[in-house]
């Protein structure tokens, strides 16, 4: 049940794609193929093409009958400010480039060895400079397999959030400075995606955790987004849950037409949930 209407977001996660050269248009592309009302949109390209994506949404042509334009967000941020921490870049490095910041995604939890405590300092580093969070978190295929991957999502949301004060990762301005994203490590990249129910279960679990952490309304105004294989084919079978309110998108987050799909069904969900908030 929707005791508050939340927003529905759909971030997409170029990971280690594109360069400068063509970031900017595909960007451009994305943005107006996805002026849809209602929706959080919200590119996350490479470091480096961070400043070309900013600008080329700043096109009058992009931003939703709503007036919503497309957010940039970084993959990942330090911990630090600064500091000697070579090829690393930290959230007041950000300032004007993003607003919005992944942390803990499992490509980096499996390559860089991020461990919970770290991506809870990297949470706290990017509220201070004003970065909104995707955390992520997820089991792997044997913690399923071995009936484990509820306790393993509870730690991961419990031991990520340890140091934060609640109060500081509510909404602004109607946006999440949190938002939390399930992505099951062996649904990402793999064609395999895990089930409505399923994803859905996992949200409710999360919000629980938050609510036991203290966040405000139980932690009901906190997004759980689904993230793992999403396509325009399987993106409705996670919006048709209450519980889930949008994707974080990989692969199909380089193809303008999969993006259009995928925002034009977010957008039904999100006039629904309007619909029934006005109601
Ligand atoms: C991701 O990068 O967060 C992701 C979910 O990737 P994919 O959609 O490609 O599985």
């Amino acid at each position: 049940m929707i005791r508050r209407m939340r927003q529905v977001i759909v971030a997409a996660n170029w990971k280690m794609h594109t360069t400068p050269a063509d970031a900017g248009e595909l960007a451009h592309t994305i943005a107006a193929r996805t002026r849809e009302s209602g929706v959080i949109r919200v590119l996350c390209p490479p470091f480096v093409c961070l400043a070309a994506v900013r600008d080329a949404l700043e096109a009058p042509d992009v931003a939703a009958p709503d007036g919503q334009g497309v957010a940039v967000g970084a993959q990942d941020v330090h911990h630090e400010p600064a500091g000697a921490y070579t090829g690393s870049i930290s959230a007041p490095m950000l300032a004007g480039l993003a607003t919005w910041v992944i942390v803990g995604h499992s490509e980096r939890r499996r390559d860089a060895g991020e461990t919970d405590e770290l991506i809870g300092r990297k949470l706290l580093a990017a509220r201070a400079s004003g970065l909104r969070a995707i955390l992520c978190v997820g089991e792997q295929l044997e913690e399923r397999e071995g009936g484990r991957a509820a306790e393993v999502v509870e730690r991961q949301v419990r031991e990520c959030l340890a140091g934060a004060d609640p109060g500081q990762f509510g909404t602004d301005g109607g946006l999440p400075w949190l938002t939390i994203a399930y992505e099951p490590v062996w649904a990402i990249g793999t064609g395999r995606t895990a089930r409505g129910a399923d994803a859905a279960a996992m949200a409710d679990l999360i919000r629980a955790t938050l609510g036991a952490l203290g966040f405000p309304a139980r932690g009901e105004e906190i997004p759980v987004l689904y993230g793992g294989s999403v396509t325009s084919g399987s993106i409705g079978e996670f919006l048709a849950e209450p519980a889930i309110d949008g994707a974080l998108v990989g692969g199909a987050s380089l193809k303008p037409d999969e993006m259009a799909a995928i925002v034009a069904r977010a957008a039904l969900t999100a006039t629904a949930r309007a619909g029934r908030a006005a109601g």
